[in-house]
């Protein structure tokens, strides 16, 4: 890897590191925030990098891509996530390779992944992916549907429910941001009086990190501000 690449992940990396923790500091709920590095499109070279500067926690979108990577790799300690679309016919490689899955939005996902994982490997870690504006061209559970399915999850004995995720429109202005994200973390709290395997509310990217944090996320997902644009 070019070297300059190499020096800008890890300049990038400390100081997101840094943003992330004087803003956690800043908010009322003064909880510890992980950071996801989101690493889709980049080699599992640029991993390797981030992995050397101390980051141990990465997420891919797509399966086949993440599944590479993750072989790869496979001599790092490093907890991978799957945060891109499932469809059922990708779930069990998902259950064999992955550590988290944040994307389930409904049942018939749910019941492959706990079919599928291995009772020889811990259980697979789940978020939920909630549609927070109802947007009828998002992906995610709607508001409505989170509890059933929660509980659906939590009675899956290869399955780990530990929170709620969700993905903003690139296009929504700061107001609306702080609106959902807000609804979020009171969604989040809600499910963790009901649930106290819950304890990730993972929001906020890049473009978004800020309002995330001060609404109460505690683990964000970073890719472009970290590896730089994808191609
Ligand atoms: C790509 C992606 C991210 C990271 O987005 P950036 O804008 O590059 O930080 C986070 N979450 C999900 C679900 C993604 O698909």
């Amino acid at each position: 890897m070019v070297t300059k690449v190499a020096e800008n992940i890890v300049k990038s990396l400390g100081q997101i590191r840094q943003n992330i923790n004087a803003m956690a500091e800043q908010t009322t709920y003064r909880e510890s925030v992980r950071l996801l590095a989101v690493s889709k499109k980049h080699s599992a070279e640029a991993i390797r990098v981030a992995y050397e500067a101390g980051q141990r926690e990465f997420a891919e979108n797509y399966v086949q891509e993440g599944v590479a990577k993750v072989q790869q790799l496979q001599a790092l300690d490093i907890t991978w996530h799957f945060i891109g679309p499932l469809q059922s016919n990708k779930t069990k490689l998902v259950a064999e390779h992955f550590d988290w899955v944040q994307s389930i939005d409904r049942e018939k996902i749910a019941r492959r992944l706990n079919d599928q994982r291995s009772g020889a490997l811990p259980p697979l870690n789940v978020l939920l992916q909630v549609n927070i504006d109802n947007d009828p061209n998002k992906s995610g559970v709607k508001k409505s549907d989170i509890n059933a399915l929660a509980k659906f999850v939590s009675k899956c004995p290869h399955l780990k429910l530990r929170g709620i995720m969700t993905i903003l429109e690139a296009d929504t202005d700061e107001k609306q941001q702080l609106d959902s994200f807000t609804s979020m973390r009171e969604l989040y709290q809600q499910l963790q009086q009901l649930h106290p395997s819950v304890d990730t509310l993972s929001m906020g990217m890049s473009g978004d990190m800020r309002q995330a944090i001060h609404a109460g996320a505690n683990m964000v997902r970073i890719g472009s501000a970290i590896f730089g644009q994808r191609e």
